[in-house]
């Protein structure tokens, strides 16, 4: 039986560890060829780890150095996929960091390298993927859209986070930019969506889940008890990127355990 993702090419960004790596093997576990990102020589390694990972498993999957701030270097990554592979079909725009400070102690520094990362980041390679796509258009047999883009948000969208206003403004901005573009590309038959992650247990919240009370505070704020893990993203991810959703389009999928539920209110408020 044909996997679901077969035949088309992704580029996850990101990619090296956590949430983007967790992508990458559900995506080749479907069927996908899969472009790891990595941002720097230090995560090469880290990256190839998950490549040779994937190609175990049997899937298909090599990597690539691009830090997605920088215009050149995502036009680069782009152009060398598509001399590698023929075109690109999925991009997973995930890449992104925290620079957490109090806002009246936050510089300038921590301010632009966050919005550039996490959201034009996200800007520059989805531009470039819906060149790709436009240029390419429906292939028959491949997939009913032209292409598919998934924006790694945030709960952090919805919930205000005192001392990470870079990065909510961040999520708020990937939120807009991802429905903007999701009205101005459907009738070309591009979807593009949002996965909005709540807890997940990666190196970016290290400090919240690393010690058994950290982690009892943090799991007051998830109705379902339990910190999520990169898979339950990697999933969602697939079936955002496969036919089976292919009326849903501009829209946020909360995979959060249910943190956007108010806990607060669990217990009659
Ligand atoms: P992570 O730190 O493991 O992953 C972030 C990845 O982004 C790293 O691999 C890093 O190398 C890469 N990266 C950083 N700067 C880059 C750049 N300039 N160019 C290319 N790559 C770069 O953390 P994660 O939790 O896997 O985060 C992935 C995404 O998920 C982020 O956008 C994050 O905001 C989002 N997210 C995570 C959680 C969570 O609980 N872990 C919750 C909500 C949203």
């Amino acid at each position: 039986m044909k996997k679901k993702l077969e035949g088309q090419i992704a580029i996850v960004t990101g990619a090296s560890s956590g949430i983007g790596a967790g992508c990458a093997k559900e995506l080749a576990k479907n069927g996908a060829t899969v472009v790891l990102n990595y941002p720097f020589e230090g995560a090469k390694e880290a990256a190839e780890q998950v490549v040779a990972e994937i190609i175990e498993e049997g899937g298909i999957a090599s990597s690539s150095q691009c830090d997605v701030s920088k215009e050149a270097d995502v036009i680069a990554m782009f152009a060398d996929t598509v001399a590698k592979y023929g075109t690109v079909d999925i991009l997973i725009n995930n890449a992104g960091l925290q620079k957490d400070a109090k806002f009246t102690e936050m510089t300038l520094d921590q301010w632009n390298t966050v919005i550039g990362i996490n959201l034009t980041g996200q800007f520059l390679c989805a531009r470039e993927a819906i060149k790709e796509f436009l240029r390419r258009g429906v292939v028959e047999g491949v997939s009913k859209s032209a292409g598919k883009i998934i924006c790694m948000s945030s709960v952090h969208e919805v919930i205000p986070w005192a001392g990470h206003a870079n990065y909510a403004a961040s999520k708020g901005g990937v939120m807009l930019m991802m429905k903007t573009i999701a009205q101005e590309f459907a009738p070309k038959k591009i979807r593009v969506n949002s996965i909005c992650p709540g807890a997940i247990a990666t190196p970016i919240n290290h400090d919240a889940w690393d010690t058994p009370s950290h982690l009892e505070k943090l799991l007051t704020l998830i109705p379902e008890k339990r910190i999520g893990l990169p898979e339950d993203i990697g999933k969602a991810a697939v079936w955002l990127c496969s036919d089976d959703s292919d009326y849903v389009n501009g829209t946020s999928l909360f995979v959060d355990g249910g943190m956007t539920l108010y806990p607060g209110f669990e217990g009659n408020g």
